[in-house]
């Protein structure tokens, strides 16, 4: 059977060119990637479309989440499976939210991207976007999830963790799905099955959620002043290791607790790479609980700051995105 695949190029190193200020975004690059994927055969049939403009996606904001949602949306039907071509500082951000706002869906839908431009020697992007490509066209691997470096992973579990290496991203807490050597995966295995649910958002504001990592010294008059904007609806805290803070400064707990007070979501998100947040494995974090902060178990930060972005689009009430924030809603967390 033929199907289909659409290819829809956001950005980033993959179609990037030199200039003299650094790489930038290239013009034409549907005609580029075109003419090199001709050379090859055995790949799925596809049509290319660009986001505009092209970002480097250092820039993303997270309006962008949404208006790469909208072209999958328009597309859905026409197409058997999506390849998103994207830069790989924040690809693990748009991932983990695509999960949230395609929960369930029943086609592949693979962000990948390179460290080496397309058209510069040694690139890596050939070997990315071909594998990715064919993957997509197998129907086994629907969902979210990021190919690089010859790993498939869980688009909501994966983190990028190097900034040098062809494999630059991995999933800490599971394993990845699936390795791709001389013979690729035939069944592809997906991300874990959730019922099919469409988040249909319109906006997202850029100022809801902040993320603040805890660290030696950190001061209420600190967490009183950064999280004063009264735009503020989330904050991901980055505690230490099983989800611990400081507990010889009753203000910083106190700031904490008037911040949820105010409305504000708080989840608490460990800065290890591997390992949950446990709340009340130690003193430091068990008052944490009783003050209304939400353990974000092993999430990734991407996930959990997509999560809690999403939430708060979909939900006015702080309790309800709370209870919902501690649901596992496709997969992002054990
Ligand atoms: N700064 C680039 C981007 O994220 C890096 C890359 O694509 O690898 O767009």
């Amino acid at each position: 059977m033929n199907r289909r695949i659409l290819v829809l190029h956001t950005g980033g190193t993959i179609g990037m060119e030199r200039s003299s200020q650094g790489y930038r975004p290239m013009a034409q690059f549907g005609t580029t990637l075109r003419q090199h994927l001709a050379t090859l055969s055995g790949l799925p049939d596809y049509d290319f479309i660009e986001l505009a403009p092209l970002i480097d996606s250092a820039n993303l904001l997270p309006s962008h989440w949404l208006k790469i949602a909208r072209e999958l949306r328009t597309h859905w039907n026409r197409y058997e499976g999506f390849v998103i071509l994207h830069g790989t500082d924040t690809l693990a951000w748009t991932a983990s939210a695509l999960s949230f706002l395609f929960q369930g869906a029943d086609r592949p839908i693979i962000l990948t991207g390179s460290q080496i431009p397309l058209l510069e020697p040694r690139s890596d992007a050939p070997a990315n976007l071909g594998t990715a490509l064919m993957l997509a066209s197998s129907p086994a691997s629907r969902g979210v999830t990021i190919f690089f470096g010859g790993t498939l992973l869980q688009g909501n579990r994966s983190t990028k963790s190097s900034s040098t290496d062809f494999q630059a991203f991995s999933s800490p807490n599971v394993p990845a799905l699936a390795r791709a050597g001389i013979h690729l995966p035939s069944q592809p295995p997906a991300p874990e099955a959730v019922p099919a649910h469409n988040a249909i958002i319109d906006t997202l504001d850029a100022h809801a959620v902040m993320v603040l990592t805890v660290y030696p010294g950190l001061s209420a008059t600190q967490i009183n002043a950064l999280t004063e904007t009264p735009s503020l609806r989330g904050l991901v805290l980055c505690s230490y290791g099983a989800g611990n803070l400081p507990d010889t400064d009753p203000a910083l707990l106190e700031a904490l607790a008037r911040i949820v007070k105010r409305g504000i979501v708080v989840v608490n998100r460990t800065q290890c790479a591997h390992g949950p947040v446990v709340h009340g494995t130690y003193a430091t974090s068990s008052t944490l609980e009783r003050i209304g902060i939400v353990s974000a178990s092993d999430m990734t930060l991407e996930a959990a700051f997509a999560k809690l972005h999403i939430l708060l689009a979909l939900h006015r009430d702080p309790q309800q995105v709370r209870e919902q924030f501690r649901i596992a809603l496709c997969g992002e967390m054990s």
